[in-house]
C-alpha cells in the first residue's frame, strides 16, 4: 500500500530552517522561526515555569487521565485570564472552557465542533493569515474563505477592504479573527474598527472565533485581551482558541484551551457535551503538564507576578526591537520605508520586503525570512542589527 502513498513537499517553514541549518554564513541571521528569542537567541524556560515545575515535582501523586475537558483548575485561572474577572458570562455561568493541545488542538476542536453541528457553515479567514488555519479547517472538511486585510502595495492594514468584505458574509457563517499580534501581518485593529467589526457581526449574526495566542506580546496582558472582552461583552456567543505556548513558553508542552460562550447555561452546556466527545475521538484527555504549571503559576501569589514580570520583559524586548529597527535604517533613508514595523504588534512583521528582496537577503547575507517579507522580530538582536540593517539598505539599494 505505502508504494502508492503520493510524497507531499515539506512545510516552507521547514526548508527554510534546514536551509539555515546548512548555511556555513558566521554573520546568518534566523528571522523565520515561530517562537520567542532572548538576547542570546535562545527560547528559555520562564523562571516561573521552573519553579512551577519544581514544585509539581515534589507534589504530584498521579498521572491518572485529566478527563475530556482537561484540569478544572486551569480552567478555573485561565478563564478569567481571557475574559477578565469580572466577565459577565463567569458571573453568568454561560463559559465553558475545553483543555486542549495547544492553540492548534483548540482551532482543531473548534473546526471538528462546527463541522458537526453547522456543516453548512464557511469559516472566514484574513488574508493573510497564519497557514496552518487553512491546513486545520481542510483536514476538518469545513469550508473556508477569505476576507482582506492588508493592502500589499503600502504594506498597510486595508480596514476597509476588510470591512467591506465582512459585510458581505452569508448571515450565520464563522469570522476568524486574530485577537492581538496578528500572525504575520502585525497589523492589529485599533479599539475603534474593532467596535465596527462588532457591529457588521451584529448586524449580520456572524459568530467570531477568535484566535488568542499571544496574550500579552502586544501592549500588556490585560490590554491585549480588549477585543476578545469586548466581543464577549456584545455579542451572545463568541468562540476562543486559547494558546499557553508563546506566554508561557510553554511550546512543546501542547497547552491551550477552547472556550465557548454561549447565551445561557443550558446551550453552554450542550456545546460543552459535544466538546467533550470531539475531544474523545480526537486524542481522548489533553497532556496535563503545561496546565498543571499554568494552573500552579496563576494560582500562586508568589509566581504569578514573576511570571507577569518575565512576559512584560518578552513584550519590552520584542517592542525595544522594532524601534531599535526603524533607527538602524535612519542614516541609510529607509525610516520612513519601514516606520510600520515599530508600529506593529507582536513577534511577527510584515516589512514590506519583496520576495526578490528576501532571497538576495538569504543569499548574500544569511537572512532568513518566510518569502512575504514576514519577520520574526525576536529572531534578531543588538549584536546583529546593524549586520541586518545594512544588509536591508543593500538589497533595498538594488532593487
Ligand atoms: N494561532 C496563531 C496565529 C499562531 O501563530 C499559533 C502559533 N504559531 C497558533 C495559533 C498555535 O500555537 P500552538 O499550537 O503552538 O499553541
Amino acid at each position: 500500500m505505502f508504494a502508492q502513498v503520493e510524497r507531499l513537499p515539506a512545510d516552507p517553514i521547514l526548508g527554510l530552517i534546514e536551509a539555515f541549518n546548512r548555511d556555513t554564513n558566521p554573520n546568518k541571521i534566523d528571522l523565520g522561526v515561530g517562537v520567542y528569542k532572548d538576547a542570546q537567541g535562545n527560547t528559555p524556560i520562564m523562571r516561573a515555569v521552573k519553579e512551577a515545575e519544581s514544585l509539581l515535582l515534589a507534589q504530584e501523586t498521579t498521572k491518572s487521565y485529566i478527563g475530556s475537558h482537561g484540569d478544572p483548575l486551569f480552567a478555573q485561572h485561565l478563564l478569567p485570564l481571557v475574559l477578565g474577572a469580572d466577565s459577565p458570562a463567569l458571573q453568568e455561568n454561560r463559559a465553558s472552557l475545553t483543555q486542549a493541545p495547544g492553540g492548534t488542538g483548540a482551532l482543531r476542536l473548534a473546526a471538528d465542533f462546527i463541522k458537526r453541528t453547522a456543516d453548512n457553515k464557511k469559516v472566514w479567514i484574513s488574508n493573510p493569515t497564519w497557514p496552518n488555519h487553512y491546513a486545520i479547517f481542510k483536514a476538518a472538511g469545513v469550508e473556508y474563505a477569505s476576507y482582506g486585510y492588508v493592502d500589499t502595495q503600502s504594506n498597510e492594514l486595508d480596514f476597509p477592504a476588510m470591512l467591506a468584505d465582512l459585510q458581505q458574509i452569508p448571515e450565520g457563517d464563522v469570522v476568524l479573527l486574530h485577537a492581538c499580534c496578528h500572525n504575520p501581518t502585525g497589523f492589529d485593529l485599533n479599539q475603534e474598527q474593532w467596535q465596527q467589526v462588532v457591529q457588521v457581526l451584529q448586524e449580520r449574526q456572524l459568530l467570531p472565533l477568535v484566535d488568542f495566542a499571544y496574550q500579552g506580546f502586544g501592549e500588556g496582558l490585560e490590554e491585549d485581551a480588549w477585543a476578545v472582552r469586548l466581543l464577549a461583552k456584545q455579542l451572545p456567543e463568541v468562540m476562543i482558541t486559547a494558546s499557553c505556548s508563546k506566554n508561557f513558553g510553554l511550546y512543546r508542552e501542547r497547552t491551550g484551551a477552547f472556550i465557548a460562550l454561549a447565551r445561557n447555561q443550558e446551550d453552554m452546556e450542550k456545546v460543552r457535551s459535544q466538546l467533550a466527545v470531539v475531544a474523545r475521538s480526537n486524542y481522548s484527555n489533553p497532556p496535563a503538564h503545561g496546565s498543571s504549571i499554568v494552573a500552579t503559576i496563576l494560582g500562586s501569589q508568589e509566581l504569578k507576578p514573576l511570571w507577569e514580570e518575565e512576559v512584560t520583559e518578552m513584550r519590552q524586548r520584542i517592542n525595544t526591537l522594532r524601534n531599535d529597527f526603524v533607527q538602524a535604517l535612519q542614516p541609510y533613508g529607509l525610516a520612513d520605508k519601514f516606520a510600520c514595523v515599530a508600529q506593529q504588534q507582536g513577534m511577527f512583521s510584515y516589512s514590506g520586503l519583496k520576495p526578490e528582496e528576501v532571497a538576495q537577503l538569504q543569499k548574500e547575507f544569511g537572512i532568513y525570512m518566510v518569502s512575504t517579507g514576514r519577520m520574526n522580530i525576536a529572531g534578531y538582536n543588538q549584536q546583529n542589527l546593524g549586520y541586518l540593517c545594512e544588509a536591508i539598505a543593500s538589497v533595498c539599494k538594488a532593487s
